[in-house]
């Protein structure tokens, strides 16, 4: 990434998360073999909440790197994570020769408000980077997440973050920098206005790394009404606009989602950022259209 942005060339990355089923992680890599033929230049694969999905992450992550043959980045939380399972899922991927961790703290477990340190474990993200560039020196490229709204925990409602909690936000990934995160990839945002405000401020504040917009398409309605809900998105009114009179016809929301998403995907490469993240939720076509209307790829 920091290659392609110095030389002006634009890349695009996608993210899957696991599937339930074998049968499901099947279907995945059948998918996945398909779209990597459009030349992301990394993909990556979540951790369950709670580390609910280790093995199963552990395993694709594996496959990605070594069967697709695609760049991997694997996730990491620290939720329900002693250090040892942390060093044990690092040195797994080490050894399965994947280079990229997203290191994240993760949210609270399920029926829990807040995130509580496990025992022997880590409170935050900066913690894991911490460790990783302390046990792992150089071996690791590090991505963080960053949150253009600030983190949905100081979201007060309509009226977002006060400038206050933004600042501390901004200033804490700052630090995640600093510990040695050489890459930001941002949480889904639906303002684009927003998003090129938050890389503005980070630099200012002297945040230098690549900052990688995490964009989700939206494919159906009642996905996107409980991501945007979950993660407390700022919806702008257009948008609601659009998909009110629309919401119960599925194919008039993809074409919808694929329309907001190229519109959002010009005007960040317009702004001069070069670098583009798929939240594919494992589905190829929404994503893939997208990327043929700019250009990115010349086949579906
Ligand atoms: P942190 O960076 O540790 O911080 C969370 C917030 O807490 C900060 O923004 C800050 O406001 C506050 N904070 C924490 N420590 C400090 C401190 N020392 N000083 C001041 N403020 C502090 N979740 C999963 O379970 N699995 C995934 O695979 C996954 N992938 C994600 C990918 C991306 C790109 C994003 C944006 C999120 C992802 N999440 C995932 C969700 C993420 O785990 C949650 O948002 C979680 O609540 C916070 O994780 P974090 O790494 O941002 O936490």
């Amino acid at each position: 990434i920091q290659e392609a942005a110095a030389n002006g060339r634009t890349v695009f990355s996608f993210e899957y998360f696991p599937p339930k089923t074998e049968e499901g992680v099947e279907n995945l890599f059948e998918r996945m073999d398909r779209m990597v033929a459009h030349g992301p230049n990394f993909c990556d694969i979540t951790w369950g909440a709670g580390g609910s999905t280790a093995d199963v992450t552990l395993d694709i992550a594996n496959r990605m790197q070594n069967m697709v043959c695609v760049e991997t980045m694997m996730h990491l939380t620290c939720t329900n994570m002693p250090v040892e399972k942390i060093d044990n899922a690092l040195d797994t991927i080490k050894s399965n020769g994947i280079q990229n961790v997203l290191a994240l703290r993760g949210d609270p477990p399920h029926g829990q408000d807040k995130f509580v340190q496990v025992a022997g474990g880590f409170s935050c993200a900066l913690d894991l980077v911490e460790h990783i560039k302390a046990k792992y020196g150089d071996y690791f490229g590090i991505t963080v997440a960053g949150y253009p709204e600030a983190h949905p925990e100081v979201i007060l409602g309509e009226e977002g973050a006060t400038e206050e909690a933004y600042s501390k936000d901004l200033a804490y990934l700052k630090r995640k920098v600093d510990a040695g995160a050489d890459v930001i990839v941002t949480q889904l945002f639906y303002d684009t206005d927003i998003f090129l405000k938050f890389v503005n401020d980070c630099r200012q504040i002297g945040i230098t790394c690549p900052i990688v917009p995490g964009i989700m398409p939206i494919n159906n309605y009642k996905g996107f009404v409980r991501m945007t809900g979950f993660c407390k998105t700022k919806i702008p009114a257009e948008i609601t606009a659009a998909l009110d009179p629309i919401k119960d016809n599925e194919e008039a929301v993809k074409a919808y989602g694929i329309h907001l998403g190229t519109e959002m995907c010009k005007k960040i490469l317009a702004s001069g950022i070069k670098t583009l993240h798929l939240y594919t939720l494992n589905m190829e076509k929404t994503a893939l259209a997208i990327l043929m209307v700019i250009s990115l790829s010349c086949s579906i």
